[in-house]
């Protein structure tokens, strides 16, 4: 018999590592060659123009029209000069990942002439067909029209032959389309209600910003075996496949020595993003067989953003190189750990000042608990929001699945920064809070230690490790706008409300700073219910978090109702960051990308039982029963029974499977049939999740039955120990 499975197997094994191309040794020489930053504009613009740009970009001025015929100018100056022929805006609707529509430069003049023109009206806005980018109802399909607007505070770059311009995507009416608008404004807003609050200790000039260093794992898979996956190619998920014996059980992967093949990958990932002038620091293995992460050093919040998109991007085309398909679908496999992307959110000054960093006076450790007290408020009064931010159908696998974090948002102090918050409670006065404590190992020829003020806690969402709060619930492939932009929304509303209460008290007679500290304190006490510090996959948590008020939905499309909850509308309108109908809209573009996405699992599970699993589990059920059948002839009826029990037993066990899988397809069939004969053509999200995410479920375990009893050789799909351990 052909076994196409196993010569795939051979080919993935054979592949011999391609050597990466040694790029120069210190990467000043290349770092950013790819990006219209500072030095290029020192090259190619003039002074005047080049400090237009800079106060755009420090201080969010508006950019001048003429000034923008300049900058185009020197742009595409730039960009020939790097080999580019074509431009694009870059953007990011809703369906996640980026978007780009290509224009030449060349502008064709009759006459057999043409010339090569960039004008500032069209590094400004384009208007790209927007028709098939799902807007919710914000668009109706007469006024078709999206534009893309230049963002300026993120600096273009050349990719292969085109320069990329990062920019918004509104409708015609103005409301936003995608995840960058919403961030923009978040950014605004949380900026603004900080330098309010920071006016009580006289830093109110400061330039303040919101920071993000983004954690970003993956899994990588050979290319062949991938391809042999119509799970995998179609969901970016496997929706069968038995345990492999062994995976992670041995915690043998996590930050063992990475594998030549991935390690070569990764120089040329790293490479090329040096080259984009994306700051990536660190790689390592990651818990589960073939997971992998890799993190960049912290950045303003948009131009990380950006940077880790381009990034997955660059991860597709990269692996593809090297004979591998990246994952970064959250759960690609059950029964090992699925993938995130911890979002490191901090405020910050240009100055240098951590906003969420302890200091060393106790004025600076009253701003510390002041915007430690304030943020916990936001998550506490808003964890409803924040896990609406973060949920969608892939996302689901993780959250909640006995495995970091649970789908309950509570937040980790540490014992320090709880210890003196609960100080705070008790007393009147500044309290004190530890820095890095020395620690000396008893080895003479070791150093002391420098301990930090935060201990780890593994299951924590929303973790406070140092000087940042490590929000963990946010998905591998996720656009991390979302998140932010909810951090910083709620944030901004909260110290608008904190900076009210703290001028009454100061009206009132109360000095500044004792101001500042009893609103603090005031505020820990309001928003102590939302912190936690124990262990998060217990039940006892499930239990105490609803009577704290925590929200313990887990079903996506009723977590959604968050987004446009009357809190919610409130929230966006009075920080100016989105209105009702962009809420609105919002909401019902990711219930759709839940249904939609459902439902093509449940037409690939479909497919897959029936016309690779089924077939083959008949066929090796046949032979069973033809060599039953023989064994009955050659030995007659009393030896045959004996010497064929257990053949018996497993032909019986098969039928059983098929027979289960087979009426459960059925079912499943006929439930997509209905679904797709609404009116929209999708039927309700509540629908899928609470009729056809089970059947998968049940499906999925006749399947893995069905892989454990068939003939190896037999299986039409390759199995969790080659997708995981060949690389
Ligand atoms: P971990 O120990 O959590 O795996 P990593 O070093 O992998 O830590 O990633 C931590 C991320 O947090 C990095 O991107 C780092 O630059 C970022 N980070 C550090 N300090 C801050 C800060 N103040 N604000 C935002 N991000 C920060
Ligand atoms: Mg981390």
């Amino acid at each position: 018999m052909q076994n196409f499975r196993f010569i795939a197997v051979e080919s993935a094994i054979s592949k011999v590592p391609s050597k990466a191309e040694p790029p120069a040794k210190e990467t000043s020489a290349y770092y950013g060659c790819n990006v219209f930053d500072r030095r290029a504009m020192r090259k190619y613009l003039s002074e005047e123009t080049r400090r237009s740009i800079y106060e755009t970009v420090e201080r969010g001025a508006t950019l001048d029209r003429n000034v923008a015929n300049h900058v185009a100018e020197g742009m595409k100056r730039w960009a020939m000069d790097m080999g580019a022929t074509h431009y694009t805006h870059w953007f990011q609707p809703l369906t996640g990942g980026t978007a780009e529509k290509h224009d030449s430069f060349a502008d064709p003049r009759g006459h057999g002439e043409s010339i090569e023109k960039f004008e500032g009206k069209l590094l400004f806005q384009q208007e790209p067909d927007a028709s098939s980018f799902p807007s919710g109802g914000l668009r109706n399909t007469f006024e078709a029209r999206g534009y893309t607007a230049w963002d300026p505070s993120s600096p273009a770059f050349v990719i292969g032959d085109t320069l990329c311009i990062p920019t918004v995507f509104v409708s015609y009416t103005g409301e936003a389309l995608d995840y960058k608008t919403p961030l923009l404004k978040s950014d605004s807003a949380v900026t603004k209600a900080t330098k309010d609050v920071l006016s009580y200790f006289g830093q109110e000039n400061e330039v303040v910003h919101s920071y993000l260093g983004w954690e970003q794992e993956y899994f990588l898979v050979d290319k062949d075996l991938y391809m042999q996956r119509p799970d995998l190619v179609m969901t970016g998920r496997t929706l069968v496949g038995h345990d492999s014996a062994k995976n992670q059980q041995l915690d043998d992967h996590y930050f063992a020595a990475i594998p030549p093949r991935v390690l070569d990958f990764m120089r040329d990932l790293e490479y090329e993003a040096y080259k984009l002038g994306i700051p990536v620091k660190t790689r390592h293995n990651e818990v589960a067989p073939n997971q992998f992460e890799i993190a960049p050093v912290y950045e303003q919040a948009n131009l990380a953003i950006d940077h880790n998109l381009l990034l997955m991007s660059l991860m597709q085309n990269i692996a593809e190189k090297h004979g591998f398909e990246v994952l970064l679908h959250e759960k690609p496999f059950a029964g090992i750990n699925g993938s995130g992307k911890h979002c490191n959110w901090s405020l910050g000054t240009e100055s240098g000042i951590g906003l969420m960093s302890p200091g060393k006076t106790d004025e600076e450790n009253l701003r510390f608990l002041c915007f430690m007290a304030n943020t916990l408020k936001a998550v506490y009064d808003n964890n409803d929001l924040l896990k609406a931010a973060v949920l969608n159908a892939d996302n689901a696998h993780r959250l909640g699945a006995s495995e970091a974090p649970p789908a309950i948002i509570s937040s980790f102090l540490g014992q320090q920064v709880s210890g003196a918050f609960e100080e705070l409670l008790k007393t009147k006065d500044m309290v004190k809070i530890a820095g890095k404590k020395g620690y000396s190992l008893g080895i003479p020829q070791v150093p002391e230690l420098l301990v930090d003020n935060t201990d780890r806690n593994r299951t924590s969402p929303f973790a406070f490790t140092g000087n940042r709060f490590e929000y963990r619930a946010v998905g591998s492939s996720a656009n991390c706008s979302g998140p932010i932009t909810v951090l910083n929304t709620i944030l901004a509303a909260q110290l608008v409300k904190f900076k009210a209460a703290v001028d009454k008290r100061i009206k009132d007679g109360t000095p500044v700073l004792q101001a500042v500290l009893d609103e603090t304190r005031e505020t820990y006490k309001a928003a102590k219910n939302v912190v936690f510090d124990g262990n998060g996959y217990s039940d006892e948590w499930k239990a105490e978090a609803k009577k704290r008020g925590l929200d313990c939905e887990t079903s996506v499309p009723l977590c959604y109702n968050a987004l446009d909850s009357k809190k919610a509308v409130k929230l966006f309108k009075d920080t100016g960051v989105m209105s009702q109908v962009e809420l609105e809209s919002r909401k019902e573009v990711f219930l759709e990308i839940y249904s939609k996405k459902i439902a093509i699992e449940g037409r690939v599970l479909s497919d897959l039982t029936t016309n690779h699993v089924i077939p083959v589990a008949i066929s090796y059920q046949n032979i069973l029963l033809s060599n039953v059948k023989n064994l009955k002839d050659i030995y007659g009826d009393k030896d045959f029974r004996k010497m064929a029990a257990s053949q018996m037993d497993l032909i019986k066990c098969i039928s059983e499977d098929i027979s289960a899988a087979e009426s459960l397809v059925d079912e499943l069939d006929a439930l997509d049939a209905k679904l797709r004969s609404a009116a929209d053509g999708m039927g309700p999200a509540k629908e899928y999740h609470d009729k056809m995410v089970p059947l998968l479920e049940e499906i999925r375990k006749h399947v893995d039955s069905l892989e454990m009893m068939v003939d190896d050789q037999m299986w039409p799909l390759p199995k969790y120990r080659e997708l995981l351990f060949i690389h």
